[in-house]
């Protein structure tokens, strides 16, 4: 195991914004994670779990402790008597490489999240989802290594208490836990999910497609919405949508008109923030190193040069602009560490 000092951290995220950590250590084994939760302990040093960095704001101020980057690789198919695979996949394997393989065998189940970047292992943090599809859907279990104790132990499905962009990995009772392995359940039969609007749209309502078809038009859908990480710094959706009583909604659509919604339970709909954020006139907008991406503002993004307070102060001034002319409180997707 090799620890670092001072290393910069925009070297280990897609934001390319943050200080640096006072010790980092990539692991590429149960064994070198133990070592490095030693090394924390011994050094006193706070933890701060990182996958590939696609997730994650940190301060200028950077970290004080240890950052340990989850590295850990390897992929195990089990196939069942009706043709079903199970897929075990270690947490430091990137996601999208994952999805690619598995697609191009014909399993069912992890298409529509084509394109997503970082690890497997981050995936059930924050239950990525895109396309009508969560992570949620297809996981079977999760294995973590306990930070109190060091063991491994396996989480079922209801254990990881997923919501929407949600889990028992960001609440107090899921923070000792880092995930290890992640198993998933894939179909060999046919599952297509494409009633989403941009993909419905893109098929033209037609249902019967391959999973092949699928991930192709998802990266597609992606390619035109999201901007190339090799050119600007960006964590993706940097807000999550919102989700408001039908009170609420009322109110929005009076002011905004035909806001779009999505229902949750019977009291309450999920509204794309993207939507009101282009009514407020952020699509587009630039402020200094920072701005809104013009093909889909919920998207911050870092052209180069700025520092993660200023990202931080783009941010409060559109979550104060919103909470003022459409009275909804947002909240960061994005993790902001330090
Ligand atoms: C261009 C772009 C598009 C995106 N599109 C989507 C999308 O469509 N849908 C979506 O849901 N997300 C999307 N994201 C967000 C991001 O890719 C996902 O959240 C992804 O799962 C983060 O993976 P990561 O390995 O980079 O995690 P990181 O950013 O490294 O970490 C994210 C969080 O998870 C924790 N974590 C990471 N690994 C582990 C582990 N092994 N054990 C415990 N905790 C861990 C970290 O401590 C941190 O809190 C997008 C991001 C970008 C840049």
């Amino acid at each position: 195991m090799k620890v670092q000092e001072h290393e910069p951290l925009s070297a280990h995220t897609t934001l390319r914004l943050g200080g640096t950590a006072r010790y980092f250590v990539s692991v590429t084994s149960i064994e070198e994670l133990r070592e490095a939760l030693t090394f924390a302990q011994e050094h006193a040093a706070p933890l701060c779990v990182l996958g590939g960095g696609s997730n994650v704001l940190f301060s200028d101020a950077g970290w004080t402790g240890l950052v340990v980057q989850i590295a850990l690789q390897g992929t195990e198919y089990i196939e069942d008597s009706k043709g079903d695979a199970r897929v075990t996949v270690a947490a430091g394997r990137m996601w999208d490489e994952l999805v690619a393989e598995t697609v191009s065998q014909g399993l069912w189940g992890m298409e529509n999240l084509s394109g997503i970047p970082g690890t497997v292992g981050a995936t059930p943090v924050q239950n990525v989802g895109a396309y009508g599809v969560e992570v949620a859907d297809i996981i079977d279990w999760v294995e973590v290594l306990d930070l109190t104790t060091h063991a491994l132990h396996i989480l079922s499905l209801s254990e990881c208490a997923f919501g929407y962009r949600d889990s028992v990995f960001k609440h107090s009772e899921g923070k000792k836990y880092i995930v290890t392995r992640v198993a998933f359940r894939l179909s060999t039969h046919p599952k297509p999910i494409v009633s989403y609007r941009d993909l419905a749209a893109f098929f033209a309502d037609r249902t019967e497609v391959g999973v092949q078809e699928v991930r192709d038009a998802v990266l597609s859908i992606r390619a035109a919405k999201f901007p190339d990480l090799a050119v600007v710094g960006t964590a993706g959706s940097f807000f999550k949508n919102p989700i408001i009583s039908k009170r609420q909604y009322d109110a929005i659509a009076h002011t905004f008109g035909a806001v779009p919604s999505y229902p949750v339970d019977a009291q309450r709909v999920k509204i794309p923030l993207a939507w009101v954020l282009e009514a407020c006139g952020w699509k587009g907008k630039r402020i200094g190193h920072m701005g809104c991406w013009d093909a889909q503002p919920l998207v911050l993004v870092h052209y180069g040069e700025g520092t993660a307070t200023e990202l931080i102060l783009f941010a409060d001034q559109i979550r104060h602009d919103v909470a003022a002319r459409a009275r909804i409180d947002i909240e960061p997707e994005v993790r902001i560490v330090g």
